[in-house]
This record gives C-alpha cells, sequence and structure tokens, in this order.
C-alpha cells in the first residue's frame, strides 16, 4: 500500500503514552519495545506477516485514515497487525482508526465469552483513547456495517488480523467482496509467531512433521516488538463514545453460562497471569504439567484464544528464565507454539477441521469397522452435560469446565475419549464434544480445540488421528469401539495423580 506523492514528515514526538500505572514488568517491557525501535515507521517490519487480500491500487490521495479492523487479536501491543496498520499511518501521516464489529452470536459462545471479551475490548479502547486512535465498536456483521463505515471515514486502506476458522475467514470474504475497489485491504498474521502460510504450504502430518519447520524460522520471527505509540495524527472527528453496557442487548447469546470469577478480562490481567506462571508454576511445568491436582499450568488459554494476550510475547517472557528452567521452558515451547501452530495449520488446510470427515482415511476406516460395537454405556448431551455419568472423574472435570470455564490440559483428553464411548456414533460424539467445549470453555472456539495434537478432533476422531496413535496408527492394540485409537481409562488416570482428591474438589452440588 503506497500513496503516491508522500506528504512532509510531521514534527510529532512519538512517545508512548499510558495513564494506567505500569507495573515494574510492563514498564520493563515497554522499554525492550523502545529499544526494539522508537517506532514501527523505524522498524525491519517483516512483510512476510502480511499479504494482500485484495490488491487496490496505490493509496488513494483524499484518503482520510487508515483503519485496523480487529477481530482475534484484540490487543494494543504486542500485535503485528495492529502495528501493520500504524506503519502505514504514520507513513502516509493519517489518522489511525481501529474497529471491531460486534456480531450478535458466534458458535456456542455464550455470555460468559462475551463479557471477557467486550471487557477486554473496553481496555483496548481506553489504550487507544490514550494514544490518539479512536476506536470504534460496530454493531453487526463487518459485511454490514464496514463498507459503510469505510465511506463515511474515506478510509484509504484497510488492514485485519487472521483466523483459520471458517466463518471468521468468511467475513474476510464477504468484506473483500464489499470493498470499494480503490481500497487495499491486507491481512496480518497477529497471532502466530510464524506465520500460518509461511510455517507450512500444506496440511501437516504431526508435531513431527512441523516442529523441524517452526524452529527453523524462529529466529527469523520470534523477535521484539516495536511500541504502538501515541499517533500524531488525530482523527478529524473523534469516535463516538461506547455505551459498553447497552451493547448487551444486541446480543443474541445464552445468559445462564455465568462469567468465571478467577480469570479477570484484558491484557493486563493476562499479563499478570504471564507473570505470575513466571513467577510461580514455570518451574514445575515439565514435571507437573499432567497432574490436575498440580498448579503448573500457564492458565493463559482464555487471553490467548482472545488474543488480548500475544503469545510471541509470552515465549519471549518465558525464554528469560531458559537458563534455571530448560526442561520446563522447552516444553513451553513446544505446547504454545508447536502444538498451538500446528492447530492452526490444521484448521488452515483442512476444511473438514470439525467433522469426521476430516479424520485421515485409516482413521475413519478403523471408526466405522467398530462402528456397530456395543456401547458399555450411551449417555444424552443433557446427562453429559450435567456430569451425571456413572464416572465421579469425568463428571468431575466436565464440572470444573462448567464451574471454572477451563478444564485441566490433562483431563480434557480423558474427557472426549469417554465421550467417544459413551454416545452411539464417532459423528454424534463430536458434535457433543464440540458442544460443551465451546459452550463452556473460555478458550473454546478455537483451532486448538479442533485440530492441535491431542486435542478435541484429534481425540473425537476427526482431524488429525496422529495424536491419538502417537506418531501414526502403529502400536496400539486393536481395542473395541477405538480401533487402533489410543484408548484412556480411569485405571490408567488413577496411576498418574490423586483422582479422589481431584473428585472431591469437583463434587457435584446439590443445584447441579
Ligand atoms: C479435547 C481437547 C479439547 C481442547 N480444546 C481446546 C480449546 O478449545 N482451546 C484451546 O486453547 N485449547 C484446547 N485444547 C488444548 C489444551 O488442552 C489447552 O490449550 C490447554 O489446556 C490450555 O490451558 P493452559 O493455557 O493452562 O495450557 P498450557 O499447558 O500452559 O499451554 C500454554 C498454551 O499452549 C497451547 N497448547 C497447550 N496444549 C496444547 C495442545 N494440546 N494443542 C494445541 N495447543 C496447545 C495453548 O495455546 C495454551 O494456552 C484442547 C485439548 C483437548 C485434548
Amino acid at each position: 500500500m503506497r500513496r503516491g506523492q508522500g506528504k512532509r514528515k510531521a514534527e510529532v514526538k512519538e512517545e508512548p503514552c499510558a495513564s494506567r500505572r505500569r507495573t515494574e514488568e510492563e514498564e520493563a517491557i515497554q522499554e525492550a519495545r523502545r529499544r526494539a525501535a522508537p517506532s514501527v515507521r523505524e522498524f525491519k517490519y517483516n512483510k512476510k506477516r502480511v499479504r494482500l487480500v485484495s490488491q487496490g491500487p496505490d493509496l488513494k490521495d483524499d484518503a482520510r485514515c487508515i483503519l485496523y479492523w480487529m477481530c482475534r487479536d484484540q490487543r494494543v501491543q504486542d500485535n503485528w497487525a495492529f502495528l501493520y496498520a500504524q506503519r502505514l499511518a504514520l507513513k502516509q501521516e493519517l489518522p489511525l482508526r481501529v474497529c471491531f464489529c460486534l456480531v450478535p452470536k458466534f458458535l456456542e459462545a455464550t455470555i460468559r465469552h462475551y463479557r471477557f471479551m467486550l471487557r477486554g475490548l473496553q481496555e483496548v479502547a481506553e489504550e487507544c483513547a490514550e494514544l490518539n486512535i479512536s476506536f470504534h465498536l460496530l454493531l453487526g456483521y463487518a459485511k454490514d456495517v464496514l463498507p459503510t463505515f469505510v465511506a463515511e471515514h474515506g478510509v484509504g486502506g484497510l488492514v485485519t488480523d487472521f483466523n483459520p476458522l471458517r466463518l471468521p475467514r468468511q467475513w474476510v470474504e464477504d468484506v473483500r467482496e464489499r470493498l470499494p475497489e480503490d481500497v487495499p485491504f491486507a491481512q496480518v498474521d497477529a497471532h502466530n509467531i510464524v506465520p500460518c502460510w509461511v510455517a507450512s504450504p500444506k496440511q501437516e502430518y504431526s508435531a513431527r512433521t512441523i516442529r523441524g519447520k517452526i524452529h527453523a524460522q524462529l529466529p527469523e520471527f520470534l523477535t521484539e516488538f516495536p511500541p504502538v505509540v501515541r499517533h500524531p495524527h488525530p482523527p478529524s472527528c473523534p469516535a463516538e463514545p461506547i455505551a459498553w453496557e447497552a451493547c448487551y442487548s444486541s446480543l443474541q447469546v445464552d445468559h445462564t453460562v455465568k462469567e468465571v470469577e478467577w480469570a479477570t478480562p484484558g491484557t493486563a490481567a493476562g499479563m499478570a497471569v504471564l507473570k505470575s506462571f513466571i513467577a510461580e508454576r514455570l518451574k514445575s511445568f515439565s514435571t507437573h504439567r499432567n497432574d490436575p491436582n498440580k498448579a503448573a499450568l500457564s492458565n493463559l488459554s482464555p487471553w490467548l484464544h482472545f488474543g488480548q494476550v500475544s503469545t510471541q510475547r509470552a515465549i519471549l517472557e518465558v525464554q528469560k528464565h531458559r537458563r534455571n528452567y530448560k526442561d520446563s521452558v522447552d516444553a513451553f515451547v513446544e505446547e504454545a507454539v508447536v502444538r498451538r501452530e500446528l492447530a492452526e495449520n490444521f484448521c488452515y488446510y483442512n476444511e473438514n477441521y470439525d467433522s469426521v470427515q476430516g479424520a485421515y482415511d485409516w482413521a475413519q476406516t478403523t471408526l466405522k469397522l467398530h462402528a456397530k460395537d456395543k456401547r458399555p454405556y450411551l449417555y444424552s448431551l443433557q446427562e453429559l452435560e450435567q456430569g451425571t455419568t456413572h464416572d465421579p472423574l469425568w463428571n468431575a472435570a466436565q464440572l470444573q469446565m462448567v464451574r471454572e470455564g477451563k478444564m485441566h490440559g490433562f483431563l480434557r483428553m480423558y474427557w472426549a475419549k469417554k465421550i467417544l464411548e459413551w454416545t452411539r456414533s464417532p459423528e454424534e460424539a463430536l458434535q457433543f464434544a464440540i458442544y460443551l467445549n465451546d459452550r463452556y470453555e473460555l478458550d473454546g472456539r478455537d483451532p486448538n480445540g479442533y485440530g492441535g495434537e491431542l486435542t478435541l478432533v484429534s481425540l473425537c476422531l476427526a482431524g488429525c488421528l496422529w495424536s491419538i496413535c502417537g506418531i501414526h496408527d502403529q502400536g496400539w492394540a486393536e481395542r473395541p469401539i477405538f480401533g487402533k485409537i489410543r484408548y484412556m481409562n480411569y485405571a490408567g488416570c488413577k496411576r498418574k495423580f490423586d483422582v479422589d482428591r481431584f473428585e472431591r474438589r469437583y463434587a457435584p452440588t446439590h443445584s447441579q
């Protein structure tokens, strides 16, 4: 995106500012950003993160602003899409606007998810205001509201972030079709460290096949971010004030799934979780992350899912402790980079990422062969949802998810495999599992839930069944229902951790 004739550079100070007092850690991070470059204008921005959705000519001369349509990466700092938009705006000496399109419903999301998201966006809006950047909350689908916004505000160039899932991809396509031809439209992968389309040009088979590709490219992409700075070109008309509480009336979502207490939404709270992970839990990540009674996980998934915290920032901070906790840091990089980006790759390249047809042929075959096997128990969706099966560990895991919006990672595997065992078909298992996962998990509706190694789709049979079977479909005994798919049982869990303790912690109450 270039405009034929650049204007004279404005003499402006681009010092970052923030009225909320930064913590010591935030101040150190901000200093690191400043060391990377005073602003993104002076930064050597890696264009491989960007791809053009629609070409458009050079920026038109009468452009009045650059717009960042924020979707998935709901944060200001450490956001390559935001930075790219600011870079364009600084170069063209134009105001920068940011908008978010609030859709009335999204898959199985409930008020639990919407409140988490909207409270995070409120923080984004405040931070934007401090940086002289207008933030607009548009009610409705992007295809219906963005083209009008673009015309009304004289948007000269549009930037958005990237999500490999079907619906958000469709939103981008819909906007591309309706955007005036003279408005170039760029997309930036601000969620992955190695951009999804760069990491691999095809669907990868397993962590084993993508790991080397990711690690080879980390030196190029795992860099410090420059800061998003106070924007020197104010908008001609400021954004309308946002009636945050009133937005809720536009939503068509289930209000019965309540917010959770332990997870405070927003970037500041997410960064505090990262800080506590490094200080308190990182040391035991490599040894205790498969024990649901131990506090060893990062707990970052809700903030990573909503883009309130950047995975790249989490990795940069965690890696500073490799000298003390080598095994834990390496294990965290494996989960948060390799496995996570594998899931992105799966959803991006496999259009059946959430259905049984997405599974490899051998996996579909093994399941078909066992389709008529007698199920020891058959549960309805309601029985599963209420956690009233015969298995107290499964019920406890389900109740952890319902109450806290986050089931422990190890139990997610057990949980999904049992749904396969206790439902009429793999298709039904997958449908129930996705419904429950996306309705209750704060991190639900994420590529990790469909595609990553050892994730929902893998376990429930669609998608990449590589995980269940180790590297391939070898080495596991043929079992009823599961065929060649790796099995898990209660006795195995008992050998791994104190199952009774976990069951007591998430025992049913009368109201459940
Ligand atoms: C059946 C099933 C369903 C799942 N559904 C989801 C989901 O909806 N959303 C979701 O984000 N994750 C999902 N996962 C993956 C994983 O369980 C969670 O990411 C993890 O438990 C989140 O907790 P944490 O951030 O404390 O994890 P940590 O262990 O601290 O890991 C840090 C980050 O690494 C990534 N990660 C960890 N494990 C995996 C994995 N196996 N595959 C891909 N990325 C991983 C996540 O981004 C996670 O936040 C699912 C796994 C299974 C088996």
